[in-house]
């Protein structure tokens, strides 16, 4: 399903580099040819309306944008398996969610222009926008061992939820309402207008009851008539192994509840990398600088190194030259794409000595004049030859 998805970027005909009012554009000239009004009956066309109102949902937001270039269609629900993450793309949109959330694309521009959330579609009649409550944000501080393996938080998290008492609708026990009286009941008005297809019979959701077609005769006591009451709530959820710092993970559904009934916005989960003391990360593989002893360095020996998962022995050959690299293959961190696992990079530095006895210097002096000691000019040429990776 994924690989069939055509590239955002592609559908909408704008460069990567595209500015968000580039994208608003080339998504309103879309949204315009294959808008439903002008084709009636056409599949393809509403296929690409749709195509476009999904491409236009991630690139418009910056965050989804990031994530989207990064990742590309992958982060969809396979790509965090279990997760209860949206990723893009994975449920489809349907026709009500275009006008129900791109309605200032067209309301703004198109007041007269028959398009619109509530203007001429026939299929406005009875249908409100669904109200969505805001998201909240949280910050979760990740260990490199919890981004190798992955970890399922629960945390209570403070959320303006939907008041118990009048299910959310602000009304006395959920029942105090009345008929609105300005659209009977409907939630709608109609009005005539003129649009670039003639004349049209227009609707606009009534201003009195703002589409409900009930307005409330007492409020509820417990929620002051907002329908929202604040409450702590439990949510769990996994984060994938692989994650970076700044990366945002939505949990849809556990934002705010809206007022006066609706759905609830969702949770973003932002990935804060807890700075190991001793590994740096370096994308999927991570670094550890070792300083050696002169000794270990020259005779080779066994020495403890960190990783993500403790401490590990590394055996040093003996003749281990300042500058070398030694690499520990699949010690790094899981790619969240499934790609090669990462690997542990080992930078070996040497420690020569700064303060030695007496005794040490003449031990030094004594080496001084044996051949082996110094380097001749086809050893310079072989070590740096092999540490290439620094001097180039
Ligand atoms: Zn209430
Ligand atoms: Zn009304």
């Amino acid at each position: 399903m994924a690989e069939t998805k055509r590239d955002y970027y592609e559908v909408l005909g704008v460069s990567k580099s595209a500015s968000a009012d580039e994208i608003k554009k080339a998504y309103r000239k879309a949204a315009i040819k294959y808008h439903p009004d002008k084709n009636p009956g056409d599949k393809e066309a509403e296929e690409k309306f749709k195509e476009a109102a999904e491409a236009y949902d991630v690139l418009s937001d910056p965050e989804k944008r990031q994530k989207y270039d990064q990742f590309g269609h992958n982060m969809g629900p396979q790509g965090f398996p279990g997760g209860g993450f949206g990723g893009f793309g994975g449920g489809g949109f349907s026709m009500e969610d275009i006008f129900s959330q791109f309605g200032d694309i067209f309301g703004g521009h198109f007041d007269n222009g028959g398009f619109g959330r509530a203007s001429g579609r026939g299929s406005a009649r009875g249908r409100k926008p669904v109200r969505k409550g805001s998201d909240l944000r949280i910050n979760v501080k990740l260990s490199l061992a919890d981004i190798a393996s992955g970890v399922t938080k629960t945390l209570k998290i403070p959320t303006n939820d939907k008041c118990t008492y009048c299910n959310g609708t602000g009304a006395k026990d959920g029942t105090a309402f009345q008929s609105c009286p300005t659209c009977h009941g409907s939630g709608i008005v109609t009005q005539m207008q003129q649009s670039i297809f003639g004349p049209m019979q227009s609707e606009a959701i009534c201003p009195q009851c703002n589409g409900d077609g009930k307005i409330i005769t007492t409020p509820c006591s417990h929620c002051s008539g907002t329908g929202v009451q604040r409450k702590e709530n439990t949510v769990s959820f996994n984060i994938p192994a692989g994650v970076s710092d700044g990366m945002v993970l939505t949990v849809k559904g556990k934002g705010n509840a809206p007022a006066h009934g609706g759905i609830n916005g969702d949770l973003l989960v932002v990935v804060n990398e807890i700075k190991d003391p001793e590994l740096i990360r370096d994308g999927n593989d991570v670094i550890f600088n070792l300083m050696l002893d002169l000794p270990t360095s020259t005779l080779g020996g066994a020495v403890e190194v960190p990783t993500i998962t403790g401490r590990a022995r590394l055996n040093i050959p003996a003749g281990t030259q300042p500058g070398k690299v030694l690499r520990l293959r699949g010690k790094g961190l899981p790619d969240p794409n499934g790609g090669a696992k990462g690997d542990q990079l080992i930078n070996v530095m040497v420690y020569i000595p700064e303060n030695l006895t007496d005794e040490q210097k003449a031990q030094f002096e004594a080496m001084k004049s044996a051949p082996n000691i110094k380097p001749d000019p086809a050893t310079t040429r072989r070590i740096f030859s092999k540490l290439k990776h620094i001097f180039e």
